[in-house]
Formats: C-alpha cells, sequence, structure tokens
C-alpha cells in the first residue's frame, strides 16, 4: 500500500494521551507537526502540549470522529483500544497501526496463534474458555502456570502464577471476564525487548536488544546494549522483522521477549506502540522510537536506528513521592542523567510518573549511575 506522505506542518492525530503520546507530541512537533490528542481528561500527560484536545473515552465514535476531523492522519499510544470503531473510521483517515494490527496485540489468544502461524516461538498455552477447561491445561503443562486474561492485561494486572490444582481453579473464578490462557511458566534467565518500524513501503529498521528487569510485574530497568551473545541478539532482530511482515506493520512495535536458559528467545507479548524500554532511545539514539515512530506513520523514510552512547533507563513509579518531593538537585548533578517527568498531578503507588535516562562508557555504568541518580532523589528522606 502506498501512502501519501504526511510533510511537517501537517497535523497528526494520536488516540490516547498518556506518557506515551506526550514524548510522541514532543517528537512530532520538533519536526514540525501539529499535533491533536484524544483524552479522557484535560490534564493528561499528552494533553497538556498538544495543539488540540478532543475530549472524550477512546470507545467512543463521536469523539474519535472528531479526532479524525482535526487530524490528517491518526495513531495510538496504546492498544487497549476497542478495534471495531477504528475499522470504521479507517474509511475515512489513514490509521497507523492498522486496527488488524492492534486487534491481534490486544488478544492474547489472537496474537498467540498469529505468532504461531508466522512459526515464531511462544511459551506453551492452553485456552481457557469455561472453568473445567483448567484440568487439560494442568495435565498438559504441568505447574506452575501463569494465568492471564485474553484482554486487557498490562503491567502484570489480570494474572497470576498458580502452583496447584486449587490455585488454578481459584484464578479461573478470580480473573474475568473469560477466555483466560493458562500458560507455561518460564524459567527464563532474563527479559528483553526488541524495538522494529516499519515503512507502508516495506522498510524494516530494527534497534538493538534491550535488556529488562521487572518488579512486581512492572519494568524497573532497560539497558542497552543489552550484552547478549551475537546469536541472541540476531534471533531477536529476525523474531522482530517477521513480526513486522507478518502483520503488515505500518508504524513501530516492540516485541517482549524471555531470554531461555538455552539462549532461546519466546515471545512474551507485542506492544504496536513506543514501548517504556524504549524510553532510553531518547537520549542514546538517533532517531528515539518516538521520531521513528513520527517518520513510519506520516510515510517519511525510516532511519537505521545509531546508538550513540550505552544507556540505562530506570522508572519513576508514584512511591517515590512517599516521603516528600524527591530531591531533584541531587540526582541531576550527576554527569550524564537526564529526568522525564510526565506531567501526572497525583503520585501513586505503581503509577508512572516519569523516568531517569543515563549515559556511560558501558551498559553495567549507565544501570549503576541510574539508579544512584534515582537513589539520590530519595535524599536523606529514608
Ligand atoms: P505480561 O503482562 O504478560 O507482560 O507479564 C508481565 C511479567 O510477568 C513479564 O514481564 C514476566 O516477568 C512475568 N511473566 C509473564 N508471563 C510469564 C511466564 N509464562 N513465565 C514466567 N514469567 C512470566
Amino acid at each position: 500500500m502506498r501512502i501519501s506522505p504526511l510533510l511537517p506542518g501537517g497535523c497528526l492525530g494520536i488516540i490516547g494521551a498518556g506518557q506515551l503520546g506526550r514524548m510522541l507530541a514532543q517528537a512530532a512537533t520538533s519536526m514540525g507537526y501539529r499535533v491533536a490528542v484524544l483524552s479522557p481528561d484535560p490534564d493528561e500527560p499528552a494533553a497538556q502540549i498538544a495543539h488540540e484536545v478532543v475530549i472524550g473515552s477512546y470507545d467512543d465514535p463521536v469523539a474519535l470522529g472528531s479526532l479524525a476531523e482535526c487530524s490528517d492522519r491518526l495513531t495510538l499510544e496504546f492498544e487497549n483500544i476497542p478495534a471495531e470503531p477504528l475499522y470504521e473510521l479507517s474509511g475515512r483517515i489513514e490509521i497507523s497501526p492498522s486496527p488488524c494490527v492492534l486487534a491481534v496485540a490486544q488478544d492474547r489468544l489472537l496474537e498467540k496463534s498469529t505468532m504461531t502461524a508466522l512459526g515464531l516461538p511462544i511459551a506453551g498455552y492452553s485456552e481457557i474458555r469455561a472453568p473445567g477447561d483448567g484440568q487439560a491445561a494442568a495435565d498438559r503443562w504441568g505447574f506452575p502456570l501463569v494465568v492471564k486474561t485474553a484482554r486487557s492485561g498490562y503491567d502484570g494486572k489480570g494474572q497470576r502464577i498458580v502452583h496447584s490444582m486449587a490455585d488454578l481453579e481459584e484464578a479461573i473464578k478470580l480473573l474475568r471476564p473469560l477466555p483466560l490462557i493458562a500458560e507455561q511458566f518460564i524459567d527464563f534467565r532474563g527479559e528483553a525487548s526488541i524495538l522494529v518500524a516499519r515503512s507502508a513501503r516495506g522498510q524494516v529498521v530494527t534497534y538493538p536488544l534491550i535488556a529488562n528487569t521487572h518488579r512486581h510485574h512492572i519494568l524497573d530497568l532497560s539497558v542497552c546494549p543489552a550484552n547478549e551473545p551475537l546469536h541472541v541478539e540476531e534471533q531477536a532482530t529476525a523474531i522482530a522483522r517477521t513480526v513486522a511482515e507478518g502483520l503488515q506493520l505500518v508504524g513501530l512495535l516492540c516485541v517482549e521477549l524471555f531470554i531461555g536458559r538455552d539462549d532461546r528467545l519466546l515471545i512474551n507479548e507485542l506492544a504496536p506502540r513506543p514501548h517504556n524500554s524504549g524510553h532510553l532511545t531518547i537520549e542514546a539514539f538517533s532517531p528515539s522510537q518516538f521520531t521513528q515512530v513520527v517518520r513510519a506513520v506520516c510515510g517519511l523514510p525510516l532511519a537505521t536506528p545509531v546508538q550513540l552512547r550505552p544507556a540505562a533507563m530506570v522508572n519513576l513509579l508514584g512511591e517515590e513521592w512517599g516521603h516528600g518531593k524527591p530531591d531533584w538537585n541531587a540526582a541531576l548533578a550527576l554527569p550524564g542523567v537526564s529526568l522525564h517527568l510526565y506531567g501526572k498531578r497525583e503520585p501513586k503507588p505503581g503509577r508512572k510518573m516519569g523516568h531517569l535516562t543515563a549515559l556511560a562508557e558501558n551498559s553495567a555504568k549507565a544501570a549503576e549511575l541510574a539508579v544512584s541518580a534515582r537513589d539520590a532523589l530519595r535524599g536523606s528522606r529514608r
């Protein structure tokens, strides 16, 4: 498919207005685009900086229509948007990634069957469509199992690790709505992600592997280079290209991966948008993941990513505000550290308020610096 490019000066509409939308809007405005967002609230992170804000919910066809009215092209910043109204809208305005890609990424069952059809490696799983399906899953895979809702799960929400039949039955009762998936628990040696962008002309570019550490199922630390052997990097790149080409992606997508003890990669999930683990690309790469999204969805040439410096990123969750105002001076006094805050007024536990990126001569030093900068925020408060 040939889409005519949307050149700077045009208006990029973003469905969603959280921190990913904000950083995407920053990248788009720095290239001379206007930005419109669909936001449930005028004070959301991206709504604070957009040229136009349409207030409404993501599944409201009228609000989506108003966004399309004031935009020349649409993209999205999270995948849990109902695909149905977007199919309707795609007759009127170009939407990238397409509602079909969105439909795959928002349904774990469709995502897994699509990955399997593309010959890509995933963890073994069984569908749970009725309470009685638990036994077959346990017989097939044994325990532990990870039970997940098929839709609307993120940051570990809507999932439970179960160790026995009784746990499994309980999880099936608690995790609603059905269907669920019961997935093999993977005894991985690490987690990683890879960003891939594809243009409507079929140009594909990938970023290097990013190593990720989670705390309480929420991303805590990302580091690039991941310092994995070349054959692991190559597997990741091949997987990412196959996903982007198989889905006919237009835009940028993150493939979240488990690294097995045998070095084999398994796909955990797909996110067809900028990703938290890619925030370090703002300082560490040319171009950042956000600029690459703008290039891809506006039909401009993609740029082969070049890493400028080894980097690490730590998330700043609401907990950092738990003992008073963070000591920004102390963190920013450290050379190589950058601060990003998303403009969220109310710090709540688990809420992503911002992040710190640290650049250094190697990944280990960057990770150490990022963690020290976050520790410095806490100052003498605890
Ligand atoms: P998800 O919401 O599927 O991205 O899962 C969040 C986190 O839970 C992952 O980053 C892993 O740390 C962990 N997790 C998810 N699925 C599995 C699995 N099958 N085996 C082991 N850990 C898992």
